[in-house]
């Protein structure tokens, strides 16, 4: 299966979001999944051009929006992989409210965040995950906000799947991706991904050098909740791997016969005309 297309990715050269979107299709690829049966739905931001870039059903949202389409349309089709993806600014700002629910409703996709940090497509301002006195063109006598923590966040909002990744370790993103694919609910993973351009502290060496590697934890249970947030506040979030991952059921499981007559597959009774009367509606 090829999950490439002939588009080619406007990105800087260097962004880390190359080695997700590189990620996104190798997973994919891996789990056997063909394009017809994934749909990659962004939000706003250089990551929101992801869903352009991958061979397979894509939705460009509005900025902070993506959880909302892409619950909707694993709820109307739950054949699809969904994923959905987006900047930290798109997530755990505009789209926080969204994060939260989405995570504790534990509909079955994955949620992809690139976190660099920053926002790179208005020319580098201070994102939620920008650091207290961090300098940009937005604050430039340092950040007065403390930032934002997604991994305490999502452990106490009921996550389902979580994982950490970094766009420098390409085999790593891959293999959370795929788990968080086949994950039974709601999965969100963290990828530190630089921007290279207009976030020179937050660069490949530091996160090279902070970044605790899970695996190399000994002992660490992932379903373990109380463990998973002692290391999370141990390490301030700078961790990568498997964070958490439990058994619960998903929202759809709780609903009996869900899966037996989809949106997808109901004869809504539209014709042409009404169809093209409800999109006028809209445009
Ligand atoms: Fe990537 Fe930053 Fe360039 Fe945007 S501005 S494409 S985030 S390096």
């Amino acid at each position: 299966k090829d999950f490439r297309n002939d588009v080619k990715p406007n990105w800087c050269p260097g962004c880390g979001h190359f080695s997700i979107q590189a990620a996104i299709q190798r997973a994919a690829a891996n789990l056997d999944i063909t394009p017809e049966h994934l749909a990659v739905v962004s939000g706003i931001g250089c990551s929101g051009r992801i869903s352009g870039y991958i061979n397979s059903y894509g939705f460009h949202g509005v900025h902070g929006r993506a959880l909302p389409i892409a619950q909707g349309v694993k709820l109307a089709n739950p054949e699809l992989t969904v994923i959905a993806s987006g900047g930290d600014g798109d997530g755990y700002a505009i789209g926080m409210g969204h994060t939260i629910h989405a995570m504790r409703r534990n509909i079955n996709m994955t949620y992809i965040v690139m976190d660099n940090q920053i926002y790179g497509l208005t020319k580098g301002q201070t994102s939620p995950r920008s650091k207290k006195g961090f300098t940009t063109k937005s604050t430039p006598s340092g950040a007065m906000e403390k930032q934002v923590h997604p991994m305490q966040l999502a452990l106490s909002s009921g996550v389902g799947f979580l994982a950490q990744g970094f766009s420098g370790d390409l085999k790593g993103i891959v293999s959370m991706i795929e788990q968080g694919m086949q994950h039974n609910g709601f999965s969100l993973i963290n990828i530190f991904s630089p921007c290279v351009t207009y976030n020179k502290i937050n660069s490949y060496d530091f996160f090279k050098e902070n970044i605790v590697k899970l695996e190399d934890e000994e002992g660490y249970d992932s379903s373990n909740l109380g463990m998973a947030m002692q290391k999370v506040i141990e390490t301030n979030g700078m961790l990568t791997g498997v964070i958490y991952q439990d058994q619960e059921p998903s929202f759809t499981d709780q609903i009996p016969n869900f899966d037996q007559n989809p949106i997808v597959h109901q004869d809504l009774h539209l014709t042409s005309a009404a169809l093209t009367e409800l999109v006028e509606e809209f445009c």
